[in-house]
């Protein structure tokens, strides 16, 4: 029975209860929600995790994805990243490794943290057959299955699976072109795949069979954005919103079978698109909890595309998007060092929050911030701030001679100026 199945019937589980208690909520609230769909919470009958509650009207929650590429297949520095994700606050994580033994880089990486772990099978279903079979076009259909089930028993909670790439989707890319080409790697070896071998995509068309699987292992489907766009010009184009159609009929029959669903949403789109998107993905998905991944706002400036994404992930979490995939600063450039994981995770919890603050109305730390800063308690501002340990070290490093203020405005501490005439 699932946490989906209990809470049809009426029943609060103890995950329900922590959500609610955490978030501030009604447990009633948040079963009602899982019972709808409108709620996930990850959980895996193989492993207990830290329990994160995913959608409408929670805290938007925010992942970082790691793992290894063919070019560095570092484990221990992917078990860094883990721990610095966790330490800049991530709520999940994702173990994307292309790279290496992949079941020996997922057992550790799952025994090295009690947050929610993701994966997606496909990429490992499509490169073991590269490995073993030459090319990725050679992949088996049964092999996708079996090493989904074989993620799921190692406790991956939830699952980024591209069940809406069929041949309407792929038509759809193939009349229209693109800018900026196909840029997810599972889209481009499922799409690959179909048109090399002139069939359906198992994920769809074997639907069912994959919903069975979800569901005997009780991971979270998380539907995947196969024809994400790379490029913002290609925003909101036929293929995407193709995409999402299937996916949000799929999510349904996922939600009446008891199996929990995420749907994933674009990649890169310019601002003034990026409500469009976040209204029409609640409204054809009958309010699934909503992933972006960020969104990228705009295309030039590699480098800094933690900050980017920031941007857009801001919008998107205040017009309702309840998970974030966070950017790190190598974006399009190379594989994440441990130091630009925790850069990409402090960006993107930046940005959920300051979404939040519009959507949940969530305004505390905000007002106790700007309290602390006009009675000058350094402590305070600290404990307030997304991250102590840089905000005080700055501090630290740069300490004015009278220690109340701060070396910005020195003798002319605008607060102290004024603190003396004034007591708000
Ligand atoms: S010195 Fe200027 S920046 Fe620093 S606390 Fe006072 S008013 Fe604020």
């Amino acid at each position: 029975m699932s946490i989906v199945t209990d809470a049809k019937r009426g029943i609060v589980t103890d995950e329900m209860k922590i959500v609610a208690a955490e978030e501030g909520v009604t447990e009633d609230f948040v079963r009602r929600g899982v019972a709808e769909g409108h709620i996930v919470i990850p959980v895996s009958p193989y492993r207990d995790v830290k329990i994160c509650g995913i959608g409408e009207g929670l805290r938007t929650k925010v992942n970082a994805s790691i793992g290894t590429s063919t070019d560095i297949s570092d484990i221990d520095m992917e078990i860094e990243k883990a721990r610095q994700a966790e330490i800049a606050g991530t709520d999940t994580l994702m173990e994307l490794s292309t790279g290496g033994d992949f079941l020996d880089i997922r057992k550790r990486i799952i025994a090295s943290t009690n947050l929610s772990v993701g994966s997606v099978p496909l990429y490992q279903a499509f490169i073991e057959a590269a490995i073993k079979d030459g090319a990725v076009v050679n992949m088996k259909e049964d092999d996708l299955f079996r090493i989904t089930a074989e993620q799921a028993k190692l406790g991956t909670n939830f699952m980024a699976i591209h069940t809406g790439i069929n041949w309407e989707t792929v038509k759809r890319l193939r009349n229209q072109g693109r800018h900026g080409g196909l840029v997810s790697r599972g889209g481009a070896f499922m799409t690959a795949w179909m048109l090399h071998n002139e069939k359906e995509n198992p994920l769809y068309s074997e639907f069912d069979y994959l919903i069975e699987i979800m569901k005997e292992h009780e991971v979270t489907l998380s539907m995947g954005n196969g024809m994400r766009a790379g490029a913002i010009h290609d925003a909101t184009d036929r293929a995407q919103i193709q995409e999402l159609i299937i996916n949000a009929e799929l999510a349904d029959k996922a939600t009446k079978q008891d199996v929990q669903v995420i749907v994933e949403g674009p990649g890169h789109v310019p601002i003034d698109e990026i409500a469009a998107n976040v209204t029409l993905m609640k409204r054809v998905t009958n309010n699934k909890p909503f992933y972006m991944l960020g969104p990228i706002v705009t295309d030039i400036a590699p480098g800094y595309d933690d900050r980017v994404a920031a941007i857009g992930a801001a919008i998107s979490s205040s017009c309702g998007a309840d998970f974030i995939c966070y950017v790190t600063p190598a974006e399009h450039l190379a594989l994440p060092t441990p130091e630009e994981v925790f850069e990409g995770v402090i960006s993107s919890r930046i940005a959920a929050h300051v979404g939040d603050m519009i959507k949940l109305k969530k305004r505390d730390a905000d007002l106790e911030m700007g309290h602390a800063r006009r009675e000058l308690d350094w402590e305070r501002q600290f404990n307030v701030a997304m991250n102590p340990k840089r905000a005080r070290a700055i501090r630290d490093e740069r300490m004015p001679a009278d220690t109340d203020g701060c070396t910005m405005c020195g003798d002319y501490c605008a607060l102290k100026i004024v603190n003396r005439y004034f007591k708000f």
